[in-house]
């Protein structure tokens, strides 16, 4: 069975434990792969962000586990790339590419955070906040060095009740079939994350079902990571998500490999 997930953050941004911790709690719960993408640079305030003079310090321990632990599982190196931030372009296994920002405001440090930013930036008009953050995923599109695009409907985070606006509003969804299809040709992999289930603000993995139906459609390539800021959620929800995932449609989910990302049988991950 293969179990992976490429996006954990550690104690060089936001999460909770040191790399070494993540990776014992990896190797007990059975992950066959693991990549660690710890937040870039970024020069905003308040945005959790690794700090210039530990990246290499941060490269050179995941490489000492990568090594300490290559027998019990593969251990790759990336970073999550925020596309306000500093880019990156050496010495990543992997580059997972996201949006949190849009100006110099979080999206999703906190409800409250949000509330102001749909309100006071965007009066309230869901369709203005997403153009807006899809400029942002266009220009990672752009991005050779990005490979995966991250938490795509990022701004839904707090609108497990419809809060903000409806999951099925066609005018949104076509706006998002429309960043889907320009994902699929600039060849990036789409992530499927349960991040927000784990923090309970989610009752399912971003993006939306009504997303996910029209990405299994396109044939789009996807990839499910936990986003773990806790190693206590670092499979949080996978199987249940495999099972949606599986369910809408979806065959295959793509695998990093020593030789890059490859697709595998979605019915090798139950
Ligand atoms: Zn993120
Ligand atoms: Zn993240």
């Amino acid at each position: 069975m293969i179990k992976q997930n490429l996006h954990t953050h550690s104690l060089f941004c936001d999460g909770k434990n040191s790399i070494e911790e993540i990776v014992n709690e990896a190797i007990k719960k059975n992950f066959s792969i693991l990549g660690f993408s710890s937040h870039g640079e970024i020069n905003v305030d308040g945005v959790s962000k690794i700090k210039h003079a530990d990246l290499e310090r941060y490269k050179e321990e995941v490489k000492m586990v990568k090594d300490k632990y290559k027998s019990q599982i593969n251990i790759f190196l990336g970073i999550e790339e925020d596309v306000a931030g500093e880019r990156y372009l050496e010495g990543f296994d992997y580059i997972i590419g996201s949006c949190h920002l849009l100006g110099n405001m979080a999206i999703d440090n906190s409800k409250k955070g949000f509330i102001e930013l749909f309100n006071d930036k965007y009066k309230g008009n869901i369709y203005a906040l997403v153009k807006d953050y899809f400029k942002e995923i266009s220009k990672l599109c752009t991005y050779k060095e990005v490979d995966i695009i991250g938490h795509l409907d990022l701004y839904s985070k707090y609108n497990e009740e419809e809060e903000f606006f409806n999951f099925s509003d066609q005018k949104y969804l076509s706006m998002v079939y429309k960043m889907v299809d320009e994902i699929i040709v600039s060849n990036k992999i789409i992530e499927i994350n349960t991040g927000a289930i784990a923090r309970g603000h989610r009752k399912s993995a971003y993006p939306h079902k009504n997303i996910l139906e029209y990405m299994a459609k396109k044939n789009a390539k996807i990839i499910l990571n936990s986003d773990c800021h806790d190693k206590d959620f670092l499979d949080c929800a996978y199987l249940k998500t495999i099972e949606l995932l599986e369910k809408i449609g979806f065959k295959e989910i793509m695998v990093l490999t020593e030789n890059g990302f490859v697709s595998k049988s979605i019915t090798e991950f139950r």
